[in-house]
């Protein structure tokens, strides 16, 4: 993730943790230099903040997952494929960070807690967006930031697609498989690859 000098200093200021920001490279050939203008400094995120899936919601540890480089893939004739798997965070994993990525399975996929999100609303960030981590959320998941009541929003959606029931919460995936198995067709679309 790339940003500019405002937003790396909004996060310094605000004891954001998770990430060592380094400053890039812009080549001269780069729209501000043809203009004249100085080339303003720009910074590359690199996230440090990691938590990891519970294995076993995600894949019941079906798939090959390699132990250097976190990479998954799925077992031929399996029932996980990519995708399509549940994404639930063990929270006694998190080091504290609130930018993160996947330690245990990599996805390339990049996370946020709550309060990166609110000092982007704060601030007016532009070219920032985030959408829930596990698909089956009406609307793709996607915050509306604009929104005083975003975090209430997406929380009632998460609960509408993740149903609590016997003190487990319920995945619509699991339900897929399901429903797969006993030939029935699935009402959402499927995830993408
Ligand atoms: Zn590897």
């Amino acid at each position: 993730m790339v940003v500019s000098e405002r937003v790396r200093n909004d996060l310094e200021e605000n004891d954001i943790r998770g990430y060592v920001a380094h400053r890039v490279r812009v080549s001269p050939g780069f729209d501000f230099a043809l203009r004249g203008q100085p080339i303003p400094p720009y910074y590359l995120l690199e996230f440090t903040g990691r938590f990891d899936l519970d294995r076993r919601r995600f894949d019941n540890f079906e798939g090959q997952l390699c132990p250097n480089c976190h990479l998954w893939k799925p077992t031929k004739g399996g029932k996980f494929g990519y995708g399509s798997k549940n994404l639930f965070p063990l929270l006694e994993s998190w080091n504290g960070g609130d930018f993160l990525l996947q330690g245990n399975i990599d996805s390339g996929v990049k996370y946020c807690t709550r309060k990166v999100a609110e000092l982007a609303r704060e601030k007016k960030w532009t070219g920032f967006g985030i959408s829930i981590m596990s698909w089956g959320c009406p609307g793709g998941g996607l915050a509306d930031l604009g929104s005083p009541d975003w975090y209430e929003d997406l929380r009632q959606r998460v609960l509408g697609a993740f149903p609590i029931v016997d003190g487990e919460v319920h995945s619509p995936l699991d339900e897929l498989r399901r429903k797969q198995q006993e030939g029935i067709a699935w009402p959402y679309p499927l995830p993408q690859e």
